[in-house]
C-alpha cells in the first residue's frame, strides 16, 4: 500500500493536517492507536475550546466532534486500533510500520506529518522518594478515570501542579465528590491562568500552597499520606520544613513533554527548549518529507493554534519545494521560538511564529530583525511562561533574507 502522505496521531493536530492534506488532492492516511478520533480532547469535558477559531466556547469533544464531522467528508482513510512502531527511510520516501487489529501491517509514503501529542512527565520523571503503593496518577490518567470510564480515582486527594490541567482536575474531583485537601506548586507564583485560579479554587475553597513540593509517598498497598516539603528558590526542598498530609490519591499535573519516540527513529533533529523537531515555517523538520505539528511540536496552550500548525503541516507536506533553510537566533529571556528555521523559498510574507518568555516579565518589546533591519515589533505589557504568544511576520519586505533573530528587550 502507498499513500502520498500519513498522518500518525488522530487528536487536533492530526485531524487538521489530514483534512488539509486530502483538501489539496493528497491520498492520506490517518493512524491513531485508540478506539475513537480526538486525542486528549475526548476527555476533557469542560467548555473554553475553540474560543480562537470558532468564537465560541466548546468542550473538548464538541471541538474535535467539528473535525471528525470534515474528516468524514474526505477521502482520508482512517485506521484506528493502530499504533506505529516504527518509521523508516525507503527509496521514494518512508516506509510505516503499524500494529493494528489484523496484525502487523506496512504502508509507503511520500511524506509524513507526526501529530503523536504529548505524554506526561510522571512521578519517576520528578524523582518523589518513597514506597510504590496505589493511589499516584498523572492528572491525564486521573481525567481518564473519572471522564471517560466514570471511576473515581480517590477520596481525599493531594495535586501536585497549579498549571491549567492541575487546576482543572482539582475542580473536577471537587464536583464529583472527593475532598481535595489541597494543591501545591513548586513555584513561588500559580502556572495556571488567574481566571482557573478563580473559577477552580477560589470558588471551591481548594487551598492553593506555593513554593511547596511533594518529596515521598506513604503507603503499603494504597497511598496513605504524602510529604510535603517547602522548596528554596532554585525549587530545592528545605530540610526541616516536612509536613505530613493524609490522602489517598496523589494527582500529578506536573507537565508535558512533546511525544517523539517516531521522530528519534528517523534521526530528526530536536530542539532542546522545545523537546519537539527543529522545524521551518511550514513545520517541516530537518528531515526532507517530515514534518511535526501540534503538542509533539511544543506545548500549545489553545488548541486552536494546534489546529491551525496542523493545517500548516497538511499543507506543505502536499506541495513541497527545494528548501533554502535559515536559521532563527533568540536574544532575551525567551523561553523558546518556533519555528526555528526560515525557508527563504517556502512562503514568508506571512510566518507565523509562536513563542514563551522564560520569567514574567513586564514592559517588553518583542524585536524580530532580518540582518540590521527590523521587520516586526510589538509591546507587551505582561509576559508570563505558562502563556503562550503567537505573531505573524512579513519578511517579504526584508532587504536582507539571512540572519534572521527574535529579541525580548525592556521596553
Ligand atoms: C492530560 C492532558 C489534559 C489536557 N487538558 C487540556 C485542557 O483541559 N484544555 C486545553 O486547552 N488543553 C488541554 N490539554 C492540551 C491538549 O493536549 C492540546 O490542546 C491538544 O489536544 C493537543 O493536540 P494534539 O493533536 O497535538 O495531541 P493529542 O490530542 O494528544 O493527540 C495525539 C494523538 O496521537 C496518538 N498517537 C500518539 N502516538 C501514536 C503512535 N505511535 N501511533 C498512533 N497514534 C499515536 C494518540 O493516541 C493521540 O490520539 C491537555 C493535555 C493533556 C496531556
Amino acid at each position: 500500500m502507498r499513500y502520498d502522505v500519513a498522518v500518525i496521531g488522530g487528536g487536533p493536530a492530526g485531524l487538521a493536517a489530514a483534512i488539509r492534506a486530502s483538501e489539496q488532492g493528497a491520498s492520506v492516511l490517518l493512524i491513531e492507536r485508540e478506539a475513537k478520533l480526538g486525542g486528549i480532547l475526548k476527555q476533557c469535558i469542560h467548555d473554553g475550546f475553540g474560543v480562537v477559531r470558532f468564537g465560541e466556547k466548546l468542550s473538548g469533544p464538541e471541538y474535535a466532534d467539528r473535525f471528525v464531522k470534515k474528516l468524514r467528508q474526505t477521502n482520508v482513510q482512517v485506521s484506528l486500533l493502530s499504533f506505529v512502531t516504527r518509521t523508516e527511510k525507503c527509496d521514494d520516501g518512508y516506509k510505516l510500520t503499524y500494529v493494528c487489529k489484523e496484525g502487523l501491517k506496512q504502508v509507503e509514503c511520500g511524506g509524513i506529518v507526526l501529530a503523536t501529542g504529548c505524554r506526561e512527565r510522571t512521578r519517576n520523571g520528578i524523582g518523589i522518594h518513597g514506597d510504590r503503593c496505589a493511589g499516584v496518577y498523572t492528572a491525564g490518567a486521573a481525567q481518564n478515570l473519572v471522564n471517560i470510564l466514570g471511576v473515581m480515582p480517590g477520596k481525599k486527594v493531594v495535586v501536585l501542579g497549579s498549571g491549567d490541567i492541575g487546576l482543572i482536575m482539582a475542580r473536577r474531583l471537587t464536583l464529583e465528590g472527593a475532598k481535595v485537601v489541597g494543591v501545591y506548586e513548586a513555584k513561588p507564583v500559580a502556572s495556571g491562568l488567574t481566571r482557573n485560579i478563580h473559577q477552580c479554587l477560589n470558588d471551591f475553597d481548594i487551598p492553593l500552597h506555593l513554593s511547596s513540593t511533594v518529596t515521598r509517598v506513604f503507603g503499603t498497598t494504597r497511598l496513605e499520606k504524602v510529604e510535603i516539603s517547602k522548596v528554596d528558590e532554585r525549587m530545592r526542598p528545605i530540610v526541616g520544613t516536612e509536613q505530613i498530609v493524609e490522602c489517598d490519591c496523589l494527582v500529578l499535573a506536573v507537565g508535558l513533554i512533546p511525544e517523539n519516540e517516531l521522530a528519534r527513529d528517523l534521526q530528526v533533529p530536536l530542539d532542546p527548549k522545545t523537546k519537539g523537531a527543529i522545524v521551518d515555517q511550514n513545520c517541516q523538520t530537518l528531515a526532507e518529507g517530515i514534518f511535526a505539528c501540534g503538542n509533539a511540536l511544543h506545548v500549545n496552550d489553545l488548541v486552536d493554534y494546534v489546529s491551525e500548525s496542523g493545517e500548516t503541516a497538511g499543507s506543505a507536506v502536499v506541495r513541497r519545494g527545494k528548501r533554502k533553510l535559515r536559521p532563527v537566533s533568540t536574544e532575551g529571556k525567551l523561553l523558546y521560538v518556533v519555528p526555528q528555521r526560515i525557508d527563504v523559498n517556502g512562503g514568508i510574507d506571512k510566518v507565523v511564529m509562536y513563542f514563551r518568555a522564560s520569567e514574567e516579565l513586564t514592559n517588553q518589546r518583542l524585536v524580530v530583525t532580518a540582518g540590521d533591519e527590523t521587520v516586526f515589533s510589538k509591546v507587551y505589557a505582561k509576559l508570563l511562561p505558562p502563556e503562550m504568544e503567537r505573531i505573524v511576520v512579513n519578511f517579504d519586505t526584508a532587504h536582507t533574507l539571512d540572519d534572521f533573530t527574535v529579541r525580548l528587550e525592556d521596553k
